[in-house]
This record gives C-alpha cells, structure tokens and sequence, in this order.
C-alpha cells in the first residue's frame, strides 16, 4: 500500500506535520522521531507529535543527513524537548557546526515558506532555521536500545549524501530509508537520489532490499508498504539507471556542459511534475550535482576503459 497522508501507519509508527515532507514518530516505551523536515513546519511537527505523546518526550532525534528538509526543526524540537538525545553520523555533526552550512539550510528553508502557505499547511513557524549540537553520533551499525525488545540500528548509505545514514528497526520490520531511496513523485515517478557516487547509491539500494522491509519510509510524498515496499526497492534502482542513461545522453549532446545538461534534465524531470514539489533552487542544487557526477563517472570509465593504452 501507498499511504500518503499523516497520522498512524502501523506497529507504532507515525507520519507527522505532512506527509510531503514528513517526520517520523515511533512510539513506545521510549518514543523517537526521525528526520526534522522543514522549519517552517515545525509547529505542525510538534502539534501531531504532541497528540500521540501527550506530555511524554521523545527520547532521541534521529537525522538521516543534514539537508535543509531534514534537520530544519531540530533545533526547534530541542527547545521543546531538552532532554531529548539528537542522534546524527559524524559528517553530518561536523556539517551542522559549519557557519556555511547553516547559512545555506537556513536560505532553503526561508525560500520553502511560500510553498507551505500554497499548501494550506497551519500554523507556519516564521523563525529562521536553527542549527542544533548532536548528542550522539551514529556509525555503521550503531544500535539504540529503546527497550521492549526494540532496537534502532543505523546503516551508513553515502549514495546521496556522504553523512547519510539509514535507521532499520528489525522487530517492527521498519525501514527508515529516506532519500537512500527514490521518492515517487506522486504520479509513479521515482526520483533518483544520488548526489556523491550512482555506484555507492546502486549497491545500497541493493543492501537495502536485502532487509525485505514491510515498511518503507522514503524521504517524501509517502509510506510503501508490504509488497508495494519490495516493488518500490526494485523501481528505486531501475529509475536510476534510466536517469543514468538519460544524463549520459544529454552530457553527450552538450559536449559535458554540466549546465546545459542540467536545464535538459530539468526539463525533462522537474518542470512537468505537479505541485507541490521540491523548491526550484534545491531541485538545481542536486540535479547539478547529479549531473556532475555522472560525467566524473563517464571520465573515469573512459579513462579506465579495457584496452585503452595510456600515455607513459
Ligand atoms: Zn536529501
């Protein structure tokens, strides 16, 4: 099933604040949110959160990676929630301590505001985006122990990002994926994600289907889960390629002029889709990162290609 609205999912999980860009609550003897979504939103977040947990705290943030959709309330949840550990990898502590970085997140929230209001979304936070100092660093194959037999255990994905880690809870079968996988724009479309490395980004995908899911959280728009969570998994990876192929083309066709490939790739992928989507100026930031790394890859195996004699 393909569940794009908030409110709960099952086995305690809890989509908040918007499904579009949405934190996850898990309830339980300790509750723990993950991801921090936008910061104009974070009056959403905290109401929805707020009325599954009455007065009890999240016991722990849980951040995939430090882009401004997904950390851009943790700093107000933290004013909310003192006691509440924030949980990142250690790349993306150091990134949430870089003036740049904050400057950055803060400017791409700050542009998301309008999109909110077209939205209907209430009530909008109109303060500026707030870094927040991580409590605890998550590596490959961190586990949190949230008692009753539950345990967090963090997965480090670099395919989009290099601090990215995934969150996989094997009791409830729950897999905190977030951009380590496509997100179905809504109309079947499956965005790629890989912004360091396509390779890296394919063989996660890979390991990632290996824990055969029954709930699949991406980054935006919807929860999958049972077998829509498995056939999403394959399409994550089979849309990537063809967007592999597609960037190539026009690469190709632009003599490796990353811009121009990138307003092709615009034009093809994000001026046709519906909103709400991704704001223009991230939606750039990525693709242009997408598209570079898929000539660094054409160069590498061109340089690399069998046969090919090198100059001595
Ligand atoms: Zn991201």
């Amino acid at each position: 099933m393909q569940i794009q609205t908030t409110g709960h999912i099952a086995n305690g999980l809890y989509v908040t604040g918007s499904a579009g860009v949405p934190v996850y609550l898990l309830d339980g003897p300790s509750p723990v949110l993950f991801d921090a979504g936008m910061t104009v939103l974070a009056q959403c977040y905290v109401n929805d959160i707020r009325a599954v947990l009455g007065t009890r705290s999240p016991a722990y943030l849980f951040l995939t990676h430090a882009h401004f959709d997904h950390v851009g309330a943790a700093g107000f949840f933290k004013n909310v929630w003192p006691d509440m550990q924030v949980v990142a990898s250690a790349p993306g502590r150091d990134i949430l301590s870089r003036p740049g970085a904050i400057a950055l997140i803060r400017t791409l929230n700050a542009e998301s505001v309008q999109m909110a209001k077209d939205e209907g979304l209430t009530p909008l936070n109109d303060a500026p985006f707030e870094s927040v100092a991580i409590d605890d660093v998550a590596d490959q194959g961190s586990c949190f122990e949230l008692g009753a037999g539950t345990v967090i255990q963090a997965l480090h994905c670099p395919g989009h990002t290099r601090d990215f880690m995934c969150y996989w809870i094997a009791s409830k079968k729950i897999l905190i994926a977030s951009e380590a996988v496509g997100c179905d724009d809504g109309t079947g479309y499956i965005q790629p994600e890989f912004l360091v490395d396509y390779d890296c980004y394919m063989a996660n995908l890979t390991q990632l289907a290996r824990l055969d899911a029954d709930i699949l959280c991406p980054g935006h728009k919807m929860v999958v889960t049972g077998d829509d969570a498995r056939d999403h998994m394959r399409r994550s990876a089979d849309y990537a390629h063809r967007f592999l192929a597609m960037v190539e083309t026009f690469l190709t066709e632009a003599d490796g002029d990353i811009d121009a490939a990138t307003a092709k790739v615009k034009a093809s992928e994000w001026d046709p889709r519906p909103w709400p989507k991704q704001p223009e100026h991230a939606y750039l930031l990525n693709t242009r990162q997408r598209v570079l790394k898929t000539w660094n890859r054409m160069q590498f195996l061109q340089e690399n290609a069998p046969g090919r004699t090198r100059a001595m």
